[in-house]
C-alpha cells in the first residue's frame, strides 16, 4: 500500500480502547491519527486521558493526539469502535450515518439482521449484509467482531462445519483481562473460580449459529445447530480456554477431524492480510496442551490453538480450544475484520 489510510478509534482510553492503541502502532495499512472518548476526556492530550495499563509504554504517535468528542465531525471514515456499551448504540449509529465505516468490538449491533457479524476466515461473505443497511438511510456501515469468548468457540468449530455441526456444548474458563479494568476484584477470584459471567453464555449461544450460518442472499440463516455454553471466569491473566464435545452428522474419524483442523484456511491466509495468522487454527499434539499462559500470545495472539481431540460418550467428540481474549477476541479481530473490508473494496 502506497499510503497508509487514516483510522480513529473510538473509546480509545479505555481498556479495549487501548489494546487497539497498541495493536495499530506500526500497522503497515493504517495510520491511528484520531481517537474518541467521552466529554470527560475530550479537549486533553490522550496521555493525560488515558490510564496506559498494557504491558511496554504508550505509542508515542499517540500520546500527544489530543482526545475528541465522540461526535461526527472531523474523524476519518474507518473508525474502530471500543465504547462503553451502554453508549455505543447511539453513537456508533450516528457516525455510520454521517458516512463513516464502523469496525465495532461492542456487543451493540452483532445481532442486528443487517449488520455481518464477522470472523474473516469462516464467514467473509457475511459483509454481504452491508448493502442492506443501506435501508436504514447511513451513508456509512457497520461491522461487528464477535464476543471474546465466542471467537474461540467458532473458530475450533469452524473447521467441522463440513461434518455437520448438529449439538455443541462449550465450557468456557475465561481470563481476568476479559472482565475490564479493575475486573473482578481479588478477594473474588485469587484462588477462585466463579461459574457466572452475566449474559455471556446467551452471546456464545447466539454469536455461534449467527458466525456458522449460511448467507442466503438477503439474510443470514442460523446454524441449526443446538449449542449449550456455561461460562466461567479464572484466575488467568490472558487468554480463554474453552472444552468442547461436538455431535457430527457424517460421524468422522479422528484422522478426518485432525486434518480439517490442518487444513483449514481462509480469505485472510488466501489475501496475505497484515494481521492474519498463517494458520488460523493449531492443532497441538502435546495430551496437556493449548494452555492460556503457554500459547495464547504466540502467532501476535491471532491464531485459535486447539488440542486433546478423543471420542465424548456424550456427543461425538471432544477437545479444548484456546484463543487470546483480548487480541484475537477484541482489537486484532477487528483490525483483521477492517483488512478483510478494504480488500472487499467497502471503504473506498
Ligand atoms: P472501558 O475500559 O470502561 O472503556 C470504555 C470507553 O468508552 C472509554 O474510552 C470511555 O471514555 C468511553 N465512553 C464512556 N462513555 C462514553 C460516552 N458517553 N461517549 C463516548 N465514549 C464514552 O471498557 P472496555 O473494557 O474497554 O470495553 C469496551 C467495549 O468493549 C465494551 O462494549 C465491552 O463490552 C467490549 N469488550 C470488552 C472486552 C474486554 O476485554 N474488556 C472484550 C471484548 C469486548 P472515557 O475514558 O472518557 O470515560
Amino acid at each position: 500500500m502506497k499510503q497508509k489510510i487514516e483510522v480513529g478509534v473510538l473509546g480509545a482510553t479505555g481498556m479495549v480502547g487501548q489494546h487497539f492503541v497498541k495493536f495499530l502502532q506500526d500497522h503497515p495499512w493504517f495510520d491511528l491519527t484520531w481517537v474518541g472518548a467521552s466529554d470527560r476526556s475530550a479537549g486533553k492530550k490522550y496521555r493525560d486521558a488515558t490510564s496506559w495499563r498494557l504491558d511496554g509504554v504508550m505509542p508515542a504517535g499517540v500520546a500527544g493526539l489530543t482526545v475528541e468528542d465522540s461526535k461526527p465531525g472531523n474523524a476519518p471514515k474507518l473508525l474502530f469502535s471500543a465504547m462503553d456499551a451502554l453508549v455505543a448504540t447511539e453513537i456508533e449509529r450516528a457516525f455510520a450515518a454521517a458516512g463513516h465505516a464502523l469496525v465495532s468490538n461492542s456487543k451493540n449491533h452483532r445481532m442486528e439482521p443487517d449488520v455481518p457479524l464477522l470472523v474473516p476466515e469462516i464467514n467473509p461473505d457475511h459483509l454481504k449484509l452491508v448493502p442492506l443497511q443501506k435501508k436504514r438511510g447511513w451513508k456509512g456501515l457497520i461491522a461487528t467482531n464477535p464476543n471474546c469468548s465466542t471467537v474461540v468457540l467458532t473458530m475450533g468449530l469452524a473447521p467441522l462445519k463440513p461434518f455437520g455441526i448438529t449439538r455443541v456444548v462449550a465450557t468456557t474458563m475465561q481470563a481476568l483481562s476479559g472482565a475490564g479494568y479493575p475486573g473482578v476484584p481479588s478477594m473474588d477470584i485469587n484462588a477462585n473460580v466463579i461459574p457466572f459471567i452475566g449474559g455471556e453464555e446467551e452471546k456464545m449461544q447466539q454469536e455461534t449459529q449467527k458466525i456458522l450460518g449460511d448467507f442466503l442472499g438477503d439474510r443470514v440463516q442460523p446454524l441449526a445447530a443446538r449449542v449449550s455454553a456455561h461460562c466461567n471466569r479464572v484466575p488467568v491473566v490472558d487468554g480463554h480456554t474453552v472444552t468442547i464435545s461436538v455431535e457430527l452428522s457424517s460421524k468422522p474419524t479422528e484422522a478426518a477431524i485432525l486434518a480439517a483442523f490442518e487444513n483449514f484456511r481462509g480469505v485472510p491466509q488466501e489475501r496475505n492480510l497484515p494481521s492474519a495468522p498463517a494458520r488460523p487454527v493449531i492443532y497441538m499434539p502435546e495430551k496437556d496442551r493449548p494452555q492460556p499462559r503457554r500459547d495464547a500470545g504466540r502467532e501476535r495472539g491471532m491464531a485459535a490453538f486447539v488440542g486433546r481431540v478423543r471420542p465424548c460418550p456424550a456427543l461425538d467428540w471432544k477437545f479444548v480450544a484456546l484463543g487470546h481474549n483480548t487480541v484475537r477476541g477484541a482489537a486484532g479481530a477487528a483490525v483483521l475484520n477492517a483488512e478483510l473490508m478494504l480488500t472487499e473494496g467497502l471503504l473506498a
